[in-house]
């Protein structure tokens, strides 16, 4: 594996950076991450767009234009002969002193990991996900604001652990509103009464790049869909769920904090909409 620092590649060892880099001891920067289907990089230039958004709500200077930047993470797959696999792109705060001011770090890092996919198991897409709601709040919009993909996902990893020890996967997080917002890693969709819906970006969820194909999509193929608040309520009436992520792609959800959802397997529309994501996998992206 090479992996691509700052212009550089390292082999796996000796991909290191600095203990004092703000990306490591604050959580201090941004990252994406990206699907490679048939040696084609997927949605490139819309992670690339979300990675200088996050950027630039963080007042962090990428040190090359996002012109270079999709060349380097391109280049980074071709380096690893990658044909399907997953891009790991983040930029951190680069070394600076001690202190939590950004104005010590001088110079950001951009590290490119391009690896082979984890996916969850493949039992759950053919059964359904069973998940949970869990007890911490997914972060304040005004606190850090969920639509800036860092570094900092602690708020995501606690809720993770609920879902461990319940056994799950995937938790679904609430806003302070009691809304739901998102997963700790995906975003999440109902279908009730035949149309589709999935939590406004307001509600704290992060601008999915999936979440945005799979409404397309969804779309192209006659349904309505509309972002609307959802209520544990909403979910739990629904007549199908699923999340979607670059990672998961889409994953029916069969079951809620122990409530069968619909009829307790993966729906109709769930896998028509899959079947849709799949078909565009094979035909979009940027050629490596
Ligand atoms: N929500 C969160 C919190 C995420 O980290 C992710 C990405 N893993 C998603 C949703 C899904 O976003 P995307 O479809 O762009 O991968």
């Amino acid at each position: 594996m090479k992996i691509y620092i700052d212009g550089e590649y390292y082999a796996k060892e000796d991909a290191k950076i600095s203990v004092f880099d703000h990306g490591l001891l604050y959580g201090d920067g941004v990252f994406e991450g990206i699907r490679v289907y048939h040696s084609r990089v997927f949605k490139l230039r819309e992670h690339i767009e979300r990675l200088y958004f996050s950027a630039k709500a963080i007042l962090l200077n990428i040190p090359m234009s996002e012109e270079a930047m999709i060349a380097a993470v391109v280049d980074a797959c071709r380096q690893n002969q990658l044909e399907n696999g997953y891009i790991r792109l983040i930029v951190t705060r680069g070394a600076g002193s001690l202190g939590l001011s950004p104005n010590s770090c001088k110079h950001p890092s951009v590290i490119i990991i391009a690896n082979e996919i984890q996916l969850y198991p493949r039992e759950l897409y053919e059964k359904g996900m069973e998940i949970i709601t869990a007890a911490t709040s997914r972060n304040l919009v005004n606190a850090i604001n969920p639509a800036i993909k860092s570094l900092n996902y602690l708020n995501n990893i606690l809720a993770k652990i609920e879902a461990s020890h319940a056994g799950c996967e995937e938790a679904i997080m609430l806003n302070s509103d009691g809304f739901v917002a998102e997963c700790t890693g995906d975003n999440l969709f109902i279908l009730h009464h035949g149309v589709i819906y999935t939590p406004p970006l307001s509600s704290g969820a992060l601008h999915g790049i999936t979440r945005g194909t799979v409404m397309d999509l969804a779309r192209e193929a006659g349904y309505t869909v509309e972002e609307r608040n959802l209520t544990r309520y909403d979910l739990y009436i629904a007549q199908e769920c699923f999340l979607t992520g670059s990672g998961a792609e889409i994953v029916p959800v069969v079951k809620i904090d122990r409530r069968v959802i619909g009829e307790g397997a993966p729906g109709k529309v769930t896998r028509e909409l899959d079947e849709r994501y799949r078909a565009l996998t094979k035909v979009s992206g940027e050629p490596i």
